[in-house]
């Protein structure tokens, strides 16, 4: 049985304060990570002091992006071996933002897949299509392209460590879900492709999340399906009470 996974992705929100009054409520709060693992994925500044107050509980806490190289002149960037410096477990990678906005390819994604597994983080990679590429029935493809790449030059057992967060981009926060059909067809072929790419036992291992306007009245539903592991969610885990409901129901 795969243990469920259940991120929060804050994106660009809250100030300081806000951040520190909703781990304070969640952080004793969340399941036993036994049951289900809870991450909350905060902006660059608000890191360290939450890996300080989550230190010894179920909570656990990602960064949104990295840059792949370790240090150097890459002016505005963040390395891999600074969120492990700070304790950070978890780090969202290939977030559709990143790639439309910040023009982020399938190969920064793979180099900083490799460089997350060289310092000891897990990798969220996300993947998924474009409404026009639904539309036109490229959904399939799109997906394995992107898992492939994203995969690439990884040892098995790497890949099995991955969690993979399928989020069609026309679902992301829009209010518009995804079927929980609709989304369990495109995470079972993700698996297929894992199994045909990396082995049967990583197939099997792999962690495939759904995101894209998941909340409370829906997550029952998604996580109920056959190859949906987890939530990958970003409007609905920004307040505590949302989030709580959200990790509970991944027990
Ligand atoms: P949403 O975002 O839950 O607000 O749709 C999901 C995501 O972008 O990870």
């Amino acid at each position: 049985m795969r243990k469920k996974v259940i991120a929060g992705n804050w994106k660009m929100n809250k100030n300081h304060r806000e951040a520190e009054d909703f781990i304070q409520t969640a952080k004793n709060e969340v399941p036993s990570s036994d049951q289900v693992e809870s991450i909350v994925c905060a902006p660059f500044p608000f890191l360290q002091k939450l890996v300080e107050e989550t230190e010894g509980t179920s909570l656990k806490i990602g960064a949104q992006n990295m840059h792949f190289e370790e240090s150097g002149a890459f002016t505005g960037e963040v390395s891999p071996v600074m969120l492990k410096e700070l304790g950070v477990s978890y780090v969202v990678l290939g977030h559709s933002e990143r790639r439309e906005i910040f023009n982020e390819s399938d190969e920064d994604v793979n180099k900083k897949v490799h460089a997350a597994f060289k310092h000891g983080l897990t990798p969220i990679i996300c993947v998924g299509e474009s409404l026009e590429q639904r539309e036109a029935n490229e959904t399939m493809n799109v997906v394995e392209s992107q898992v492939k790449k994203a995969l690439d030059g990884l040892t098995n057992d790497q890949c099995a460590q991955t969690i993979i967060a399928y989020e069609p981009i026309w679902a992301i926060g829009t209010g518009r879900t995804a079927t929980s059909e609709q989304a369990n067809e495109v995470c079972t072929h993700i698996r297929k492709v894992v199994s045909d790419f990396v082995n049967a036992d990583a197939a099997e291992a792999v962690r495939i999340q759904y995101g894209g306007s998941v909340k409370p009245a829906n997550v029952d539903e998604l996580l109920s399906q056959s190859d949906i592991d987890g939530a990958l969610v970003g409007g609905a885990s920004l307040e505590a009470d949302s989030f709580l409901k959200l990790v509970e129901a991944g027990k």
